[in-house]
């Protein structure tokens, strides 16, 4: 099988969602190829061919211009899958490439198994295998599903590639999203609620521990969705990526877009009644336990410290 992985590059900076396409290069055991409008002066590390169009020439991101460079490559390559991120460049992008190619498209894969794709449904519950029909497929990767066991240090071979096409959309600039209230990116430590807090005043518990802790609480989607915590505060793929040196999730199932923004913390507490949540999988420590009846006790020790 022959793939192409799409990088991103945003004001002269390749994009590290660049690690997720090559964990799936190396989970697909596939021959790739990398395409990129970037700068010679940010090459990734790649064993491979980098089709390379020079970003000071096409500015940032065109979608007319991209999809027309990218089109070209996949002539030249003839992939049978061309793999982006689930980022706002892969939204936009990959359906425009499917449609072009009349290609199936699947997004927001987040596994790969004998040469099939999986990606979630049912709001995350279930997972579905799919078996493309079509002779090239593209396929966007979920955010931290996939990872590299070692970062290459291969310097590719470059081609350049250049296209005549204009766009009718100019770029006018980006504007940094108004984080507001907490930045929990800079937060050491974060206490999370997930849905196991049963109801909104249960927040409480959560924040009575995370400033104990003389930290921050966080909260999964649901909480968010259902108006118990300020969007500001959801960590995960369309929330925040944080690291804090310890996370403490609480009535947390361990999604996978949770996992994408918390899995890089130095040391994870999982407080779940499940013993199987997924949590499990990432937490250095998994307590089996009630969240309302634990959590207070433990803040409770923690301040007569
Ligand atoms: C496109 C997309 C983007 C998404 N982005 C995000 C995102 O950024 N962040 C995010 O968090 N999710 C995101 N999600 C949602 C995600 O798929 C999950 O649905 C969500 O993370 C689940 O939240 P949860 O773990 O709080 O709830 P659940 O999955 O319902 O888990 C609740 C957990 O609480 C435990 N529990 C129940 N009662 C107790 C108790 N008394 N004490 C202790 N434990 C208890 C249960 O055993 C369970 O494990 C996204 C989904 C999609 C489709």
């Amino acid at each position: 099988m022959k793939i192409l992985l799409v990088a991103e590059c945003r004001e002269g900076r390749l994009q590290a969602n660049i690690n997720d396409l090559l964990g799936f290069a190396a989970k697909a055991d596939a021959e790739s190829a990398l395409f990129l409008v970037g700068t010679q002066e940010e090459l990734p590390k790649f064993a491979g061919t980098l089709y390379l169009a020079d970003s000071s020439t096409y500015g940032e991101y065109n979608p007319e211009i991209h999809k027309q460079l990218l089109l070209d490559t996949i002539d030249t390559v003839k992939p049978d899958m061309v793999i982006f991120s689930h980022s706002s460049y892969g939204w936009d992008l990959a359906p425009r490439i499917a449609f072009a190619l009349k290609a199936a498209q699947i997004s927001e894969v987040v596994d790969f198994v004998d040469g099939k794709p999986i990606a979630p449904v049912c709001n995350a519950k279930l997972r579905r295998t799919v078996a493309p029909k079509t002779a090239v497929t593209i396929l966007t990767l979920q955010a931290g599903a996939f990872s590299l066991a070692e970062e290459p240090t291969t310097t590719p071979t470059v081609e350049a590639i250049s296209t005549t096409a204009t766009g009718k959309i100019e770029f006018s600039g980006y504007q940094q999203a108004d984080i507001g209230g907490v930045d929990l990116s800079k937060a050491q430590v974060i206490v999370s609620a997930g849905r196991g807090i049963g109801k909104p005043e249960n927040i409480a518990i959560i924040e009575g521990l995370a400033k104990a802790l003389k930290g921050e609480y966080g909260a999964s989607r649901p909480v968010v969705d259902s108006e118990w915590a300020e969007h500001n505060r959801q960590v995960g793929t369309t929330g925040q990526t944080v690291s804090p040196k310890l996370y403490v999730a609480c009535g947390i199932s361990g999604a996978i877009q949770h996992l994408a923004g918390m899995k890089k913390s130095e040391f994870i507490v999982a407080i779940n009644t499940d013993k199987d949540a997924p949590i499990g999988e990432v937490a250095d420590v998994l307590l089996i336990a009630d969240l309302k009846q634990f959590v207070p006790i433990l803040t409770d020790k923690i301040l007569a410290m």
